[in-house]
Formats: C-alpha cells, sequence, structure tokens
C-alpha cells in the first residue's frame, strides 16, 4: 500500500451536513485549537482546547461521518464544533494526508504484531496495568462488565422463567432439588 495516494471519505460539505451550519461556523474558530490530531483509515481523534479540554473522535464510514466530543454538547450525541474543527484540520492536512494515513499504518501494523507475540496471561498483564492507570479506560471497562452481568442475569431469568413450573410445583420440588438449583430460584424473587 505504501506509496499509494489517499483520500479521506469526507469532505467539508460531509462536515456541514453533520455539524448543521451553526456548530459549522462557530466550529472554524477552533481550527488551530486542535492538538494531537491521530488519523487512521477510519477513525481520527485529537484534543481540542475551548474552555476546557474535549477529546474527541471522528469515524469515518462509507455512508457517513459521525462523531463524539467529551464537551456537554457533544455528549448529548451532537456533531459540535469541535468534531467540526477536528474534521477541518484533517483537511488542513491536503497533500500531507497520505503521509500520516501511512504513519498510521505503520504504527498500527506494529502494536498488532507486538500483540500477537504475546501470551493470554502477558495480555492480560498488559491491560490490567493500563486499567490501573486509566481511570476513563477502567470506567469503560467496568460498564462493559456491568451491561454483560445485566445480560447474564436476563438471560438466566428468561430461562427460568421458561422451565419453571407454577408456583405450587415449585415450592413442592424446592427441597428435593440441587443446592446451586435452589440458589437460583431464590435469586428469582429478588426482582
Ligand atoms: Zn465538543
Amino acid at each position: 500500500m505504501v506509496g499509494m495516494p489517499v483520500s479521506l471519505p469526507f469532505t467539508a460539505a460531509d462536515i456541514r451536513l453533520a455539524a448543521g451550519d451553526r456548530s459549522y461556523g462557530r466550529g472554524l474558530e477552533y481550527v488551530n485549537a486542535v492538538d494531537h490530531l491521530e488519523i487512521s483509515d477510519t477513525e481520527v481523534t485529537a484534543n481540542v482546547y475551548g474552555s476546557s479540554e474535549y477529546t474527541v473522535c471522528l469515524v469515518i464510514d462509507d455512508q457517513r461521518l459521525s462523531g463524539g466530543c467529551t464537551c456537554p454538547y457533544g455528549r448529548d450525541g451532537f456533531f459540535c464544533k469541535h468534531c467540526v474543527a477536528v474534521g477541518l484540520s484533517v483537511l488542513e492536512l491536503g497533500d500531507e494526508l497520505p503521509r500520516h494515513l501511512e504513519a498510521a499504518r505503520a504504527q498500527h501494523q506494529a502494536v498488532d504484531a507486538w500483540l500477537q507475540s504475546l501470551s493470554k496471561e502477558e495480555l492480560l498483564a498488559e491491560l490490567r496495568g493500563l486499567l490501573d492507570e486509566n481511570r476513563e479506560l477502567r470506567q469503560r471497562f467496568e460498564l462493559r462488565a456491568a451491561a454483560m452481568n445485566t445480560d447474564a442475569l436476563a438471560i438466566r431469568r428468561a430461562v427460568m422463567d421458561f422451565i419453571m413450573p407454577p408456583r405450587g410445583e415449585y415450592l413442592a420440588l424446592r427441597r428435593g432439588l440441587p443446592l446451586r438449583q435452589r440458589d437460583i430460584q431464590r435469586g428469582r424473587g429478588d426482582r
């Protein structure tokens, strides 16, 4: 792929469409406040310095451009002025863009090769280290773990509703059930 012409599949018109005229106009004023721009084929991340420091992530797919930002407006799900500023910063790279994309690909491949070389235990140790030192990442994983547990609980309840006999039979059967199954049924009453 090295040396091939590359262009991101978005334009200033795409940014304006995603943001609306008002945010687009305000975003123009923040282009110079963009820092730590990282670009891959499908994702752009950067920091934008406004009344506070915000993190922006733009996601690019064939159909459309979408963006997320840690500012209040961005957290409400809008493509905010910071997203606009980051998008415009990417476009400003112009002829430099292919070089950025190549560098990002090379880095990605190097990291991927390193991860592939690690054992499961080594991967877990790396991941735990990251979670210890990065509060935001830790919270994301906690949310995922909580979501997993909720799913598991919901599935378990659905299964129990399906296989449970009517209440009278349940009481009669309960004494004879193995401990583990009794625990599950006891949990069912807590909903
Ligand atoms: Zn924002």
